[in-house]
Order: C-alpha cells, then structure tokens, then sequence
C-alpha cells in the first residue's frame, strides 16, 4: 500500500485537528465511506414477515389456512398487524444493526476500498 501525497495531507490534517466527529477511513483518514447496512436491512426484511405473521396469527387469521377468506379480520386487526409489522421491521433492523456494528465490517472507505468495523476507534 502506497499512500499518495493527498493523503498524506489528509493524516497530516487530522493529526493538527483532531475531528473525530465525522466517521473516517482508520487505514487512509478519508471521510468517504459508506455504511453497508447488511445486517440492518435483512433485520429489517426478516423482523417484518415475523411480526406479520405473528400479529396476524394473533389477530385470528391464519394466512395459510385461511386465505381469500378473512371473515375474521376487522380492520381493527388489520390496523394492529400493519403497527405489529413496522414495531418487527424496527426491531428486527435495530437488531441488523447491531449485528453490523459488532459483528461485521460495516463501514467501506471510498477512497482506498479498506473495511472496517466503527469507525473512530
Ligand atoms: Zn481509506
């Protein structure tokens, strides 16, 4: 790895500065990165179906068992599964994003292409 001139400017920089507000590259200092988000959005996919189908479990409608009839399903039910279906979204993307921040590497710089996990740190 060679490192260009710019970016040696760049450590120099914040070295002189110190901002540790902005998240950057640990491996070139760079503040192009962008966060992957795997784990937040398949948390969020998979939190949805979960409470889908528990919310509409709980609410009396079986959507295997009784599909094209929902006689038992008020708009009152389907309310409450469409709140239960953005709670599970949140959770389950809250729990994505946990796992991003500690299991994966969830940040990319822009710049050299390096992973890594928080930045900051
Ligand atoms: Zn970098």
């Amino acid at each position: 790895m060679t490192y260009s001139s710019d970016t040696q400017n760049d450590l120099a920089w914040y070295r002189d500065h110190s901002v540790t507000t902005q998240p950057h590259c640990p491996n070139c200092g760079s503040h192009h990165i962008e966060q992957k988000n795997h784990g937040r959005r398949t948390g969020g996919a998979l939190g949805s179906i979960a409470a889908a189908l528990g919310t509409f479990h709980s609410a009396g409608f079986n959507p295997i068992k009784d599909s094209g009839l929902p006689v038992s399903t008020s708009p009152t039910a389907i309310l409450g599964a469409l709140a239960g279906v953005i709670a599970g979204c949140a959770a389950g993307a809250a729990l994505g994003q946990t796992v991003d921040e500690t299991l994966l590497d969830n940040y990319r710089c822009l710049r050299c292409d390096y992973s890594f996990q928080t930045p900051n740190r």
